[in-house]
């Protein structure tokens, strides 16, 4: 599997601080159990991190002490993850959520054969499992705040990017698109929102109360 798109640099130290909501913890901590690249990264803000709390008291965490450890973490080598079990194509910590595979999924139609999970999480942001059909559109929308979609089947492009499994498409305020489902398997992503979407046509946006999207 090779991952082209992965979580931002910003987004990774939040993670790390412990700063985001549930929903898109999970979405992170899902890619993070797929990606070794994000890994590393991770282990370098954890590492920073812990250095400018231990060093809290004093001025400023010394260059020269940064540095050190942005060299120590330079020379680290991906550590084989041992969360990468998970169930089916759910790796952990996923399939938790879940409680099982595909098949432990309590699906919703959406229409055109697209069909959401809304998994639960504490409040201020929302994730939820897509199911879009092969070939399929979703419709076109912009966003009131920040979008990440982690693709865990198949593949969609939305004429920005294109998403295969592992990828992560990052999406925000100023960005509108409309993801398409490569033909083969059907896309099953897992995606979180922390604000509804902004719909261009009239009918996705009227059913939007319905389907909390
Ligand atoms: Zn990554
Ligand atoms: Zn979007």
């Amino acid at each position: 599997m090779t991952i082209k798109h992965h979580i931002s640099d910003s987004l990774l130290m939040a993670y790390s601080a412990g700063q985001l909501p549930e929903a898109f913890n999970l979405v992170v901590a899902t890619h993070l159990s797929m990606c070794d690249e994000c890994r590393v990264a991770l282990g370098a803000f954890d590492a920073v991190g812990g250095a400018l709390v231990e060093g809290a008291d004093e001025a400023a965490v010394s260059d020269k002490a940064l540095d050190a450890t942005l060299a120590m973490i330079a020379s680290l080598k991906p550590v084989p993850d041992k969360r990468a079990r998970g169930a089916g194509i759910f790796p952990e910590p996923l399939a938790n959520y879940v409680g099982g595979d595909l098949s432990a999924v309590k699906w919703r139609n959406l229409g055109r054969g697209v069909r959401q999970a809304i998994l639960p999480t504490a409040k201020g942001a929302s994730v939820r499992l897509l199911h879009i059909p092969a070939g399929q559109a979703m419709p076109d929308h912009g966003h009131r705040g920040m979008e990440l979609t982690l693709v865990l089947q198949g593949a969609f492009s939305d004429g920005v990017g294109r998403y295969n499994r592992g990828d992560v498409d990052s999406e925000t305020e100023a960005t509108q698109h409309k993801p398409v489902a490569e033909a083969g398997l059907p896309c099953i992503c897992l995606a979180a929102t922390d604000a509804p979407l902004r719909f261009t046509a009239l009918i996705p946006r009227m059913l939007q109360p319905l389907f909390k999207i």
